[in-house]
């Protein structure tokens, strides 16, 4: 793809959305991380579902501590392989209180030194939290990055690499939520909403869905095209059968004049 499509790109979705959030309800770093820690595997409603009881109790490390594990995982017993989480929660907390004085520290090493927190969620909070340039490839912006040829690549690190070379400079901060919203609810992943989607004529993507009249159209046509050659296939047929038929009198002719003989 050309630098002047992606420009493109990036300017429609500002255009729509200039101010691109995260889904996940959190008021700190500290909420913000144990969200999206929490959202491995889950829907960002089903963490928020969760969270919200969860932070009425326990919103700084030393609260949460102090609850302990077996109420943090009572409170997300909804989400997807909780036990582990709130194994992870505590034990992240824990970390937070020896090494970074309760404060959610701000730089990659000691994000991903976090029990639960690998280069994707380290990314999110330090795109989100402390708004420094990172991009969080999950499986959305995988696939919206590699269908419209924006950042294609075989695996999220390539994805990622891409996204931060070419993503204009004007949106790299913002370019990480633009991406999933867009993943999440247009280039949906089983059948993306191309007829719905305001970048179609810049997305590279070679199956882009169509339009239900244009579906019809292409029937008809389909349909006229077979009619043709139903057609064709008749009147080559009876072509076929004529010469038989001229040839089979010939040969009676031939027999009378030898039977005459
Ligand atoms: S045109 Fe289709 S494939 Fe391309 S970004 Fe839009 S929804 Fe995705």
């Amino acid at each position: 793809m050309n630098p002047s499509k992606r420009e493109q790109i990036f300017a429609r979705w500002k255009a729509a959305n200039p101010n691109p959030q995260t889904e996940l309800a959190y008021n700190s770093p500290f909420e913000l991380l144990i969200s999206v820690l929490l959202s491995a595997q889950a829907t960002d409603v089903s963490v928020n579902n969760a969270t919200k009881g969860l932070y009425a109790e326990a919103d700084t490390a030393a609260k949460m501590l102090e609850l302990g594990e077996a109420r943090v995982r009572h409170h997300i017993r909804t989400i997807g392989l909780f036990n582990t989480k709130a194994r992870n929660v505590i034990k992240t907390c824990q970390i937070l209180q020896e090494r970074h004085g309760g404060v959610v520290p701000d730089d990659r090493e000691s994000l991903e030194a976090l029990p639960g927190v690998g280069r994707k969620t380290a990314n999110v909070v330090l795109n989100t939290a402390f708004r420094q340039i990172a991009m969080a490839v999950d499986t959305h912006i995988f696939r919206v990055s590699n269908r419209t040829a924006i950042a294609p690549g075989k695996d999220v690190i390539e994805v990622e690499k891409k996204l931060l070379k070419f993503v204009p400079e004007d949106y790299l901060l913002d370019a990480h939520h633009w991406l999933i919203l867009h993943g999440r609810y247009v280039c949906v992943a089983r059948t993306p909403k191309c007829t719905e989607c305001n970048i179609a004529d810049l997305c590279e993507f070679k199956k882009k869905t169509k339009s239900e009249s244009a579906k019809s159209r292409q029937k008809k046509k389909a349909g006229g095209l077979k009619k043709v050659s139903d057609k064709l296939s008749a009147a080559a047929n009876k072509k076929v059968t004529g010469k038989k038929k001229v040839a089979g009198k010939k040969t009676l002719k031939k027999k009378a004049v030898a039977g005459k003989q």
